[in-house]
């Protein structure tokens, strides 16, 4: 498959040094467009954003924190999140609040890390402060970059310094492999579909030494010898950290999954129903343009609405209306009950979502041919007569953005 993962960048930092307020100002352009748009709820930890044709991931680490939490546990949470989520770290640090304890503490769990951590100290708003940054580099994690989130000062700087450490090919992927993922709300049976789906035999599951990322992705291959990988989102395989639980964190597991995975299969509950919830995660697999599969699971346990298959569709049709290409399968991971149809139908499922994106790319392609073709009538300005352009005065054919995101 042809999707390419964007690079992410979490932004982590005690409390109040304006980590929400950086994050803002970092998407906010993209922000006014994505918000419009039916059916897609947007969630403020997590957000696309461009820099200079640079498009990324961002992440907000601060925002993921439960009832009851110590700080010293926030701050851990939001460092592990950052370590397994991101490509850059961006820890902040606030030159009103001074260096303080927790920034020391928090850059000691930095350290660890493999990946790039670059060091902003915000609310330099001034000359002044902007000078007092010094102290920061005790922290050890190179230069400070003072900026003001406020006032937007220095937020470009960061923003170089963010691109500068992109890993060279974020996630490059097997070309033959069709990456999946699995979502939907706690307690629909995200992980019973796929341990019963990874226990079948009609899969051999590789053990795969890989980074930290891809370590918690399955890669296995089904009978028919196509290639799939299993996109971990929520901790599936993985339970135990508190801040896996809750529901923002959960929600940002699952986005980070959508965006690396080729097919996303939405998990529902026969026996519940469709929820809310539901909805909002449906609203980020279909906004980042992935193929989908909704997968009814529980169909061995009465129903909520409707009893039968062909009700159920009807009531997910209306639910769901914009995922109208997405096909729909009955399940149990409880009673293996057409599991074993799931492999087949992923892959399906990629196969038209791939013929989608090369008709958009066969689409943009007409439109520059019709647009060079366009280009070759044209009227004389002075005389307002047609005429005829010659070939070679036309402009060279350009591939649209499609074509060139497609051929990468
Ligand atoms: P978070 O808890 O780290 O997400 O911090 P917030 O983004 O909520 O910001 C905490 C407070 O600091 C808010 O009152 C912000 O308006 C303020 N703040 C954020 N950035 C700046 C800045 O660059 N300069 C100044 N003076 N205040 C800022
Ligand atoms: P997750 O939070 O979405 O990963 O959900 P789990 O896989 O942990 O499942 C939540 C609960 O639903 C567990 O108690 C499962 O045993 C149960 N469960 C999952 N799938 C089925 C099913 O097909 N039928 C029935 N009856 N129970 C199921």
């Amino acid at each position: 498959m042809i999707i390419m993962a964007l690079p992410t960048v979490a932004i982590v930092g005690q409390p109040n040094v304006g980590k929400s307020t950086l994050f803002n100002r970092i998407i906010n352009e993209r922000l006014a467009i994505v918000e419009d748009r039916p059916g897609v709820t947007r969630d403020r930890n997590y957000a696309k954003a461009s820099w200079l044709g640079h498009e990324f991931n961002i992440i907000d680490t601060g925002g993921i924190t439960w009832e009851g939490g110590r700080i010293e546990d926030e701050i851990r949470a939001q460092a592990d999140i950052a370590m397994e989520e991101a490509d850059v770290i961006v820890m902040i640090t606030s030159v009103a609040l001074h260096l303080t304890d927790l920034d020391e503490r928090i850059a000691r769990i930095l350290y660890r890390s493999s990946k790039p951590v670059l060091l902003a100290v915000n609310k330099a708003d001034n000359p002044e402060q902007r000078a007092d940054i010094y102290d920061f580099y005790s922290l050890g994690l190179g230069d400070p970059i003072p900026i003001s989130s406020t006032h937007g000062t220095g937020i470009g700087d960061l923003l170089d310094a963010i691109v500068e450490n992109f890993p060279p090919e974020a996630d490059t992927k097997d070309e033959d492999e069709i990456a999946f993922s699995v979502i939907g709300r706690p307690n629909v049976g995200k992980s019973s579909i796929i341990n019963a789906m990874l226990g079948q035999k009609r899969v051999i599951v590789a053990n795969e030494e890989g980074t930290t990322r891809d370590a918690v992705d399955t890669p296995f291959v089904a009978e028919d010898g196509t290639k799939f990988r299993m996109i971990d989102t929520a901790g599936i395989r993985r339970r135990g950290k508190v801040y896996e639980k809750t529901e923002k964190y959960s929600v940002l597991r699952a986005q980070a999954a959508i965006q690396r995975s080729d097919v996303v299969c939405l998990v529902l509950d026969a026996s519940t129903g469709i929820r809310e919830q539901d909805k909002h995660v449906a609203g980020f697999a279909h906004d980042a343009g992935r193929g989908m599969l909704i997968v009814v699971n529980k169909w061995d346990l009465p129903k909520k609405d409707s009893n039968s298959a062909k009700d159920f569709t009807r009531v997910i049709r209306e639910e769901f209306q914009y995922l109208d290409y997405a096909p729909i399968v009955f399940v149990s991971a409880k009673t293996g009950k057409n599991l074993e149809q799931l492999p087949d139908l992923i892959k399906e499922v990629a196969e038209n979502q791939s013929q989608r994106i090369q008709s958009s790319v066969l689409n943009d392609m007409l439109i520059d041919e019709v647009r060079n073709r366009a280009a070759r009538k044209g009227r004389n300005p002075q005389t307002g007569v047609e005429i005829e352009i010659p070939a070679s005065k036309v402009p060279a054919f350009k591939p649209g953005k499609a074509l060139k995101d497609a051929v990468k």
